[in-house]
């Protein structure tokens, strides 16, 4: 199996990184080039969270000229919030810079959205985007699901997911991360995969192939063979 964490802040040093699984560490503009150089193995998404998007025209200046850099496979994560961060008045210009960079470069968007997923499918209507949309940390109600899933979205999910929302994202627009959880992205393998009622093994073969088609820079890790023990977990 080949473990693929799409959406993660935490840098481990190389020595004490699990070979198995390959991220995408997300960084913020001013640090990638120190980050590239520390983690060889991985790729990047770059960007600015929304909670910061106050006078972020540094980072944003910085991000167009850093961007097209082929470590940075995806930009984001970016998008809006509700709840935390500057008016919509400053998060929506700020995320649709996000935009027009991951148009310009053909390099997916991750996102990032609390309680505006109005707002958030506003703006794809009007944008028309040609690249993916993968919202992170999915685990919205079925009935938001079902509308984000006709909208085009892609989703990644994290250690808490809403079950009944599983069954109805297609598996070809489904990815794991662990964003700043503390469970292991095998773990969330695994809690994804019994929620679909799915074999693991079966379940990381095709999130491997959705890695494949959106992030073909993504290296692939060191594939793992679990004992059985594990996968019966
Ligand atoms: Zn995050």
């Amino acid at each position: 199996m080949e473990f693929y964490d799409v959406h993660t802040h935490q840098i481990f040093l190389e020595d004490s990184d699990d070979p198995y699984h390959s991220c995408i560490f997300d960084v913020y503009p001013l640090e990638f080039e120190v980050a590239k150089e520390s983690y060889s193995r991985h790729a990047f998404s770059c960007g600015i969270h929304p909670w910061y998007s106050e006078e972020s025209d540094t980072q944003l200046a910085y991000l167009s000229e850093i961007a097209s850099n082929p470590r940075i496979i995806a930009i984001g994560e970016t998008g809006i919030d509700r709840l935390k961060g500057p008016s919509f008045d400053l998060q929506i210009p700020v995320f649709k810079k996000h935009i027009e960079i991951s148009e310009k470069l053909s390099k997916p968007v991750v996102v990032h959205c609390v309680k505006a997923w109005e707002e958030l499918i506003r703006i794809k209507r009007e944008v028309r985007p040609t690249q993916p949309w993968i919202i992170h940390g999915y685990r919205s109600k079925p009935e938001l699901t079902e509308r984000l899933v006709r909208e085009g979205f892609l989703f990644s999910v994290g250690d808490n997911i809403n079950v009944d929302s599983m069954q109805l994202i297609p598996l070809d627009s489904l990815f794991c991360e662990t964003d700043e959880s503390d469970m292991p992205i095998r773990q969330i393998y695994l809690q994804t995969a019994l929620a679909l009622n799915m074999n693991i093994e079966e379940f990381a073969e095709r999130i491997a192939e959705n890695v494949r088609r959106i992030f073909p820079l993504l290296q692939a890790p060191k594939p793992y063979y679990p004992d059985e023990e594990e996968v019966e977990d």
